[in-house]
């Protein structure tokens, strides 16, 4: 499978350049070059802002399904702030000749969030995982986030027909922050239809992160982490994983061949 960047998603990728920071283009989907406290400022003058904006945390696994649904590409691109989440990402980045200085992922930025959200006064609303999930994640975000305000919770099982009340309850509460954890690519596509309608300033993926914040799943050790190993310490811990990973090769063979291109 090969992608060529289409015109609209050349346009988006560039016209956020010039408009706003730099960026990498990975297979016609676009990542900030942005650390991670890079990425808590941007997400602060988001919320500042106050327009309903969407953050997503890109791996290689959905830039991967994103090369064969330009529906996709345009969530991704169309986004506010992106970052480099996997290591996949980051190598290819850097394969590619683009300025990726570290992992931002996911459950780093949620846990740097709510720290500032105590300082900021944010509410901060948990949307996904299995039900009860979020509520055993919510005690431990308030146990180590003395004055958290977590405004509501819900569960990430729910029907369309359940939307309405829930964009209501949401809009009532008025948080700040929604984290949305319902897997990738399904909370970019929950997150770009409802946005406007839940008038959230940040609404950001966090994929499993509300059930590692809960303790039923664990991060990968340290020094694991640091050897940029995590994705192996997820396929060991959770061997469902494997076919999902199995696009991991892919995505390199994708990569080599985008910056081979021409040279052969
Ligand atoms: N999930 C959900 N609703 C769904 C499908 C998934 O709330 O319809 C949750 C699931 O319970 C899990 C999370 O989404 O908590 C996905 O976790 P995973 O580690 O697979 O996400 P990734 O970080 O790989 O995107």
């Amino acid at each position: 499978m090969e992608y060529i960047c289409t015109a609209e998603d050349s346009k988006r990728i560039k016209g956020f350049c010039m408009e706003k920071r730099e960026n990498a283009d990975i297979l016609g989907c676009r990542v900030d070059l942005l650390t991670a406290e890079e990425a808590i400022s941007g997400i602060k003058a988001i919320i500042d802002r106050g327009k309903p904006a969407h953050i997503i945390t890109l791996n290689a696994e959905i830039v991967y399904q994103a090369q064969a649904s330009q529906n996709l590409r345009e969530i991704i691109n169309s986004a506010d702030l992106i970052t480099p989440d996997g290591i996949g990402i980051v190598w290819a980045g850097r394969k590619l000749g683009f300025n990726i200085r570290e992992r931002v992922t996911g459950i780093d930025l949620f846990y740097r969030l709510c720290q500032e959200a105590t300082v900021e006064d944010w509410k901060i609303y948990l949307l996904g995982s299995a039900p009860g999930v979020a509520e055993v994640a919510a005690n431990q975000l308030a146990a180590t986030y003395p004055g958290l305000q977590i405004c509501g919770i819900h569960h990430g099982y729910f029907s369309e027909e359940d939307m309405p009340a829930m964009v209501q309850e949401i809009r009532t509460l008025v948080p700040q922050i929604l984290f949305v954890a319902l897997g990738a690519p399904k909370q970019e596509m929950w997150i770009k239809k409802y946005k406007e309608q839940l008038g959230v300033p940040a609404c950001i993926g966090v994929g499993g992160s509300l059930d590692v914040i809960a303790g039923y799943k664990q991060r990968a050790p340290g020094w694991m982490i640091k050897f940029n190993l995590e994705w192996l310490y997820r396929l060991l811990a959770e061997p469902s994983r494997f076919k999902r990973q199995l696009v991991l090769p892919k995505f390199v063979g994708l990569i080599l061949k985008s910056k081979y291109k021409g040279r052969i």
